[in-house]
């Protein structure tokens, strides 16, 4: 059989894994790079790819891989890449994360995409939410749940849940007639649900995985330097807390809502530190859409704890353009006039494209918490906006504090996980530390190469 690797070798995301077997032909994720625009669009302000004719511009570049038979009709107006009949039986996807998921909306709706039950209803959420976002749903999704056996031509499909930075993320147990392959996804040990990673670990060595494809971000990374070792989510609770109850005015705090294991973290440090929770629908919608699938998450009814902040914008707004999921939320909403008077009680949850809510508070000091992903902000190619935030924080008088951890496992638990499986053969994907699994393990180690094949 043999895999290649379209996305993912020797890059950090954008894992795109093809695995042929003598009858199937199966993707494994269907992501985004982070760095695609990098190399012709990222240092243009008012010039990006014109998505409105399909994969014209992203093949000009090579930004996509041209593979015959997998991309929608209506994405190949006027390209060299001719449109054909799906040649594929279908994409299974780890999680709902862009890097893993991003460009599965091209795909021609032929193919089954498989991704599981809560992720789907996730993602639904968010994309109500956002609704200016492609949508990944062509009306050909179909759910799994963890230990299902998916049978797809001569191989089975058995996805086993992993803890990673946001729910319903899994690995891949997949039994081929020529062994059996086990595929990590993205995952952590150090998350509240760091047994689920365990439970994959143990499935992947009792159906004895010959083969292992194993995420390595942190392996050997040049950003790990940054974070505290060995920070766990419940440690990223207690530094919020503290952090909450040191500061001398507002408390703001800014990371992706879809980190729900985050949201859990910041409520929990709020109602210990005696402070009321504010955010915008948005946050409050998705919270309730996940409360639904995971227990132990606060829920915003009866909830002394937590309050619906209205933006400016939104009042003065005609009805029409308040979207219907952000309606029933409004109605016992404060504004800003209330977060003045409150300011030393509050911790506010804002995106970055909420920030401009600092103008109508006007706090003069307080604590602003960054709990962001590791791709952000510290990465490379993001110094303006960090130049820009300083002078925010500046301008309103906020103590910046980064207080997080991974999504991704350390070194450590990349070494607990090959340790655990113990395969025959080890591939790393989703690092820039590949070589580094050399001299953490005893297995064959062989190096994906972007558009390289592999057989096995
Ligand atoms: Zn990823
Ligand atoms: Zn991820």
């Amino acid at each position: 059989m043999k895999l290649t690797f379209y996305g993912g070798a020797g890059e950090i995301g954008g894992n795109k894994i093809l695995l042929e077997t003598q009858k199937a032909r199966v993707f494994f994720d269907f992501g985004t790079p982070f760095t695609r625009n990098e190399k012709y669009y990222d240092g243009f302000d008012f010039l990006s790819p014109r998505d409105k004719l399909g994969m014209r511009d992203y093949f000009e570049f090579g930004m996509l891989p041209k593979i015959k038979g997998v991309y929608a009709k209506e994405t190949l107006q006027d390209c060299d890449l001719k449109y054909e009949a799906p040649a594929f039986d279908a994409v299974f996807l780890t999680h709902i994360h862009q890097d893993h998921m991003g460009d599965v909306g091209d795909i021609d709706s032929g193919i089954p995409v498989y991704l599981g039950y809560g992720a789907k209803k996730l993602n639904d959420a968010y994309n109500t939410v956002n609704p200016y976002f492609k949508s990944e749903d062509n009306g050909n999704v179909i759910e799994f749940k963890t230990g299902d056996k998916i049978q797809i031509k001569d191989i089975t499909v058995i996805p086993v849940h992993v803890d990673h930075s946001t729910p319903g993320a899994y690995g891949f147990i997949i039994k081929t007639l020529e062994g059996v392959i086990a595929y990590t996804g993205d995952f952590r040990f150090h998350g509240f649900k760091g047994n689920m990673t365990e439970d994959f670990m143990k499935a992947a060595k009792q159906y004895e995985a010959q083969t292992l494809i194993c995420e390595g971000t942190r392996v050997q990374s040049k950003l790990e330097g940054l974070y505290k070792k060995n920070m766990t989510e419940a440690d990223v609770e207690s530094g919020l807390y503290e952090a909450m109850k040191a500061s001398k005015g507002i408390t703001y705090a800014n990371f992706s809502f879809r980190n729900i294991d985050r949201v859990r973290s910041l409520y929990n440090a709020a109602v210990k530190a005696k402070k009321v929770l504010l955010a915008s629908p948005g946050f409050f919608y998705a919270l309730d859409n996940a409360g639904q699938l995971i227990t132990g998450l606060p829920t915003l009814k009866n909830n002394k704890n937590m309050l619906v902040f209205k933006k400016d914008a939104d009042i003065s707004d005609d009805e029409k353009r308040i979207l219907n999921y952000a309606k029933p939320y409004l109605a016992n909403a404060v504004d800003y006039k209330w977060v003045k008077k409150n300011i030393g009680d509050v911790v506010m949850f804002a995106s970055e494209s909420e920030f401009s809510q600092l103008i109508d508070i006007k706090p003069n000091k307080g604590t602003f918490i960054y709990s962001m992903s590791e791709h952000y902000l510290d990465g490379e190619g993001f110094e303006a906006k960090k130049d820009c935030l300083q002078n925010w924080l500046e301008h309103f008088g906020l103590k910046f504090e980064q207080i997080h951890c991974s999504g991704h496992a350390d070194a450590t638990g990349v070494q607990k996980m090959l340790n655990g499986v113990n395969a025959k053969t080890v591939i790393p994907v989703h690092t820039e530390g590949a070589t580094a699994f050399k001299d953490m393990c005893k297995s064959k180690v062989i190096l994906p190469e972007k558009d390289g094949t592999i057989t096995i």
